[in-house]
């Protein structure tokens, strides 16, 4: 019995590029103590006074089916944040509660593209792109960006891919490379999207966690908040993760259609779930602060074990909790060089090329452990390189 090329065809390759994370949590499994520097996941949990939350809720009877289009109360609040931070006139009708922002973005590109239609997105992306476009049915096209650009598109190479495109997927801050697109590069794709008739689609999950620069949200450039899809989420600017809490904002026609898709794809979001979520968000930007404090001090701290040496080029990351490192100078490539470190010194980073074909020869490396264990690790995989490049 054949199966659909969508499903098969999620992946290319054959691969999913998560071969060393599931290789170190096999160790793991084994009772080897592998320092896993791999996955987007906060070493907090949620905290406790939102997890109080989603517990009233749910001892209230909020378990049964939750409005499809996410609760009045969430998706005002959602409203309100956005218009206050962006100056775009936003409101609940704007707003699709999803279950994370990863199950948004392939309503998103369902929204907007037929089968066949080119889908945009930029290499280095994050692992799930290319096969959440695929699985829509859409052409993904991969927009390549170079690390001497310190990994910011490049108009030309976008200006020639447009043209017959139908869709394009930014993400700043970006995962994997921690860059945030500054104003101008923001400006430069609002200026691609209105010459060639292209959507956007913005994924602004990481949109709390900023060390430098400023983020802006491309919805609020003049003309369009009419051709944009926002990408948000709890995951990461409230650990969130395992909550399944994200949305999208965009023009009311648009969130009307992806009501409808949720009602027949997802159902909606559970209530508890939405009411913890609606809890969190109005703690304020405080509580934001503060969960993103650990990855701005262990950013600082990798700088610093990272200046000692000169083999290793460091991208230094301006958002996200995510640190590359180009490690060519080694002779090897990223997978090559995190397969080996895994294997000799236990420690589990992310190879380049799980990431596109633009972050090979790099490795990104999440911040997400205790402050000691994250500096030792960084200063063995120091060592570790300099007796490669022997
Ligand atoms: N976009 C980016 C860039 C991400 O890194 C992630 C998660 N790692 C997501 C979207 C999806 O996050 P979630 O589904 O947990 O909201």
């Amino acid at each position: 019995m054949l199966l659909s090329q969508r499903i098969t065809h999620l992946n290319t390759n054959g691969t999913d590029g998560w071969e060393v994370f599931v290789r170190a949590r096999s160790m793991k499994a084994a009772g080897l103590p592998v320092v896993e520097l791999t996955i987007g996941e906060h070493d907090i949990r949620t905290q406790t006074d939102i997890l109080e939350a989603m517990h009233v809720s749910a001892m209230n009877g909020h378990t049964g089916y939750a409005m499809v289009p996410g609760t009045d109360q969430l998706r005002d609040t959602i409203a309100k944040r956005v218009s206050l931070r962006t100056g775009v006139p936003t409101d609940r009708d704007n707003v699709l509660i999803t279950p994370g922002g990863q199950s948004a973005l392939f309503a998103a590109h369902i929204a907007l593209c037929d089968p066949g239609d080119r889908a945009l997105y930029l290499d280095p992306y994050y692992a799930t792109y290319p096969g959440t476009i695929r699985g829509t049915g859409a052409q993904d096209i991969a927009i390549q960006t170079h690390s001497r650009d310190a990994f910011l598109p490049q108009q030309a190479l976008l200006d020639a891919a447009a043209p017959d495109a139908k869709s394009l997927l930014i993400n700043t801050p970006n995962n994997p490379t921690g860059v945030v697109y500054p104003k101008e590069t923001i400006e430069m794709i609002a200026g691609v999207c209105q010459r060639h008739d292209l959507w956007l689609i913005s994924d602004e999950v990481y949109d709390t966690q900023i060390w430098q620069g400023e983020h802006v949200s491309p919805r609020a450039l003049p003309g369009m908040a009419e051709r944009t899809l926002v990408i948000g989420s709890m995951s990461k600017s409230h650990a969130m993760t395992g909550s399944r809490c994200g949305w999208i904002i965009g023009p009311k026609e648009v969130i009307a259609h992806l009501i409808h898709l949720a009602t027949h794809t997802t159902y909606g979001v559970p209530g508890f779930i939405q009411d913890a979520a609606d809890y969190a968000l109005k703690q304020g930007a405080d509580l934001e602060v503060d969960i993103a404090e650990p990855f701005r001090r262990r950013r600082a701290l990798a700088l610093k074990v990272l200046s000692q040496q000169a083999l290793l080029r460091v991208i230094p990351p301006q958002g996200a909790m995510y640190l590359m490192l180009d490690v060519r100078e080694t002779g090897h490539s990223g997978s090559s060089f995190a397969n080996l470190l895994l294997e000799t010194h236990n420690i589990a980073v992310m190879p380049g090329e799980s990431f596109g074909r633009a972050a090979a020869g790099h490795i990104r490396i999440a911040m997400t452990v205790d402050d000691n264990v994250f500096v030792t690790a960084l200063q063995v995989l120091c060592d570790f390189a300099q007796s490669l490049g022997k």
